[in-house]
């Protein structure tokens, strides 16, 4: 753990398993309570010099993390790879992401403008400052185990606040990996501080009940996520809130089908399907559902599943069984309700394969609402496919969710593109486009997929209060 710019060993710690091969690959000492409020203690003393600190040495200091990050960008990688599962080009590519919020955030620390008003009165005159709003607890998920502690910490820090964050009890070793970075960059002691722990509960227990700390920034599942932001609404923490996605794909009948067909075999497989932001229901329109299907099936069958490691592999592991089970539960329930299964649907086994958590890439067809996949984040490397007839009544599909994340659209048609995009609720829309995220844009849901935003000058006002100040002159 790192609390008060020193580094803590505790004697009580916890495995870290590679999850394609089961492999120990590291302890980490299991902290408690007693250490979040230590943590929460160091970041609230250290927030009173820190905040006084100009935009240009803090961006200085992120700007330093930056450099580092890359230049330590391979063996990050292998260390993602090993310890969260995705092969090592797509971990190069999110130490990458992870390190655009450092750089991003850095220059945007240097234009937090204020405004002036005009006032009704002539004596007076209106002036608004963006302030830090002091300590904040950050909770990061497994999945993307780098870039989720950057895009939460970045813009703390440009903003002027500290932070006190707790990693996914899976991948604690990246987080290590980062606050090294961050250290060594010349954060002052108690800016940051890192709280390793088994079992998460007591973290967020102490995370929402401690008045020092402001705000409370999580990215997880839509259940932790409503249960922590209740917690922390008693003492009207600020929060913000990364949830689970239900993203809908929709492919219409003047869209190219093999360009759409790869698009999803890209971005559905991305991660082993473990994003938030991955399609979980593949709309496609019924005409051109052959021509679409027969190129998703032949791509999907060159996909090769194995060790992140091994540069010939396009797809890894799942985090755990549990998500093994959570995958195989829907297949087959989508099945004995009549989906058809076009390929994969089944644990990999084979040659190794059963020492780590891998399922065949799978592709189901005539998904309906009745299956479990039609409502449920799949969290895995499933395509539903979903056929449609009309743009009314895929509209309408699409938004039948309580989630409300990420959605793409695939169509030539301008006018047809920009009405569904105005009609559908989701936060992030991919137009004819597979990856619609950067640091510099705003990312984050609607409905119950979230409240706030990451990246962007969004993403900075998630750590700002607003002050104002009425003079009489
Ligand atoms: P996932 O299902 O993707 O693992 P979770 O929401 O369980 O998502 O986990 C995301 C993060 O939330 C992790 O850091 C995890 O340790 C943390 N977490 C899970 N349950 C709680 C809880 N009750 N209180 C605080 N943090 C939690």
């Amino acid at each position: 753990m790192y609390i008060n710019g020193e580094w803590i060993n505790l004697d009580r710690r916890f495995d870290v398993n590679n999850p394609a091969t089961g492999e120990l690959i590291g302890q980490v000492s299991d902290g408690d309570q007693r250490h979040a409020q230590q943590a929460i203690d160091a970041a609230d003393k250290a927030f009173l010099e820190w905040k006084q600190t100009t935009a240009y040495q803090r961006a200085a200091i992120l700007e330093r993390a930056h450099g580092l990050m890359l230049e330590r960008k391979t063996e990050l990688a292998e260390l993602m790879t090993t310890e969260q599962g995705k092969p090592l080009k797509a971990a190069a590519n999110e130490v990458q992401y992870a390190a655009d919020f450092l750089k991003w955030f850095a220059e945007e620390a240097k234009r937090n403008y204020g405004q002036t008003i005009p006032s009704a009165r002539p004596d007076q005159r209106f002036m608004v400052r963006y302030e830090p709003v002091g300590v904040v607890a950050a909770i990061t998920p497994w999945n993307y185990p780098i870039s989720m502690l950057t895009r939460k910490i970045a813009p703390a820090l440009a903003a002027g606040c500290t932070v006190v964050l707790k990693p996914a009890e899976m991948t604690p070793l990246c987080a290590l990996a980062v606050f090294e970075i961050l250290h060594e960059s010349g954060v002052p002691r108690g800016v940051v501080n890192l709280v390793t722990a088994a079992n998460p509960v007591p973290i967020g227990e102490a995370f929402c009940s401690n008045s020092k700390v402001k705000k409370l920034t999580f990215t997880g599942s839509t259940m932790v996520g409503k249960n922590l932001a209740s917690a922390a609404a008693f003492n009207l923490k600020r929060v913000s809130m990364e949830l689970g996605g239900h993203a809908p794909f929709i492919v219409f009948d003047d869209a190219d089908p093999m360009h759409a067909a790869k698009g999803v075999s890209l971005v559905k497989f991305l991660n082993t399907g473990q994003a938030c932001i991955s399609p979980n229901r593949i709309f496609v329109q019924r005409n051109i559902i052959k021509d679409f299907l027969d190129t998703l099936i032949k791509r999907v069958g060159a996909l090769k599943v194995g060790h992140g490691m091994d540069p010939a592999n396009h797809m890894g592991p799942l985090i755990n069984h549990a998500a093994l089970d959570k995958v195989d539960k829907q297949v087959v329930d989508a099945i004995n309700q009549g989906a058809q299964l076009l390929a994969g649907g089944a644990r990999l086994t084979e040659d190794g394969l059963d020492k780590g958590h891998f399922y065949a890439p799978t592709v189901l067809t005539d998904v309906s609402e009745r299956m479990l996949i039609y409502r449920e984040e799949t969290f895995g490397p499933v395509a539903a496919v979903i056929p449609f007839d009309t743009q009314k009544q895929v509209i309408e599909m699409a938004n039948d969710t309580h989630y409300g994340l990420a959605a793409y659209i695939y169509t030539q048609n301008l006018s047809r593109a920009m009405r569904v995009f105005e009609a559908l609720n989701f936060g992030i829309i991919g137009i004819n486009d597979i990856n619609p995220t950067s640091a510099a844009a705003p990312f984050g849901g609607m409905n119950q997929s979230g409240l706030g935003r990451e990246g962007a000058s969004e993403g900075m006002m998630e750590y700002l209060e607003t002050k104002l100040g009425g003079l009489s002159v």
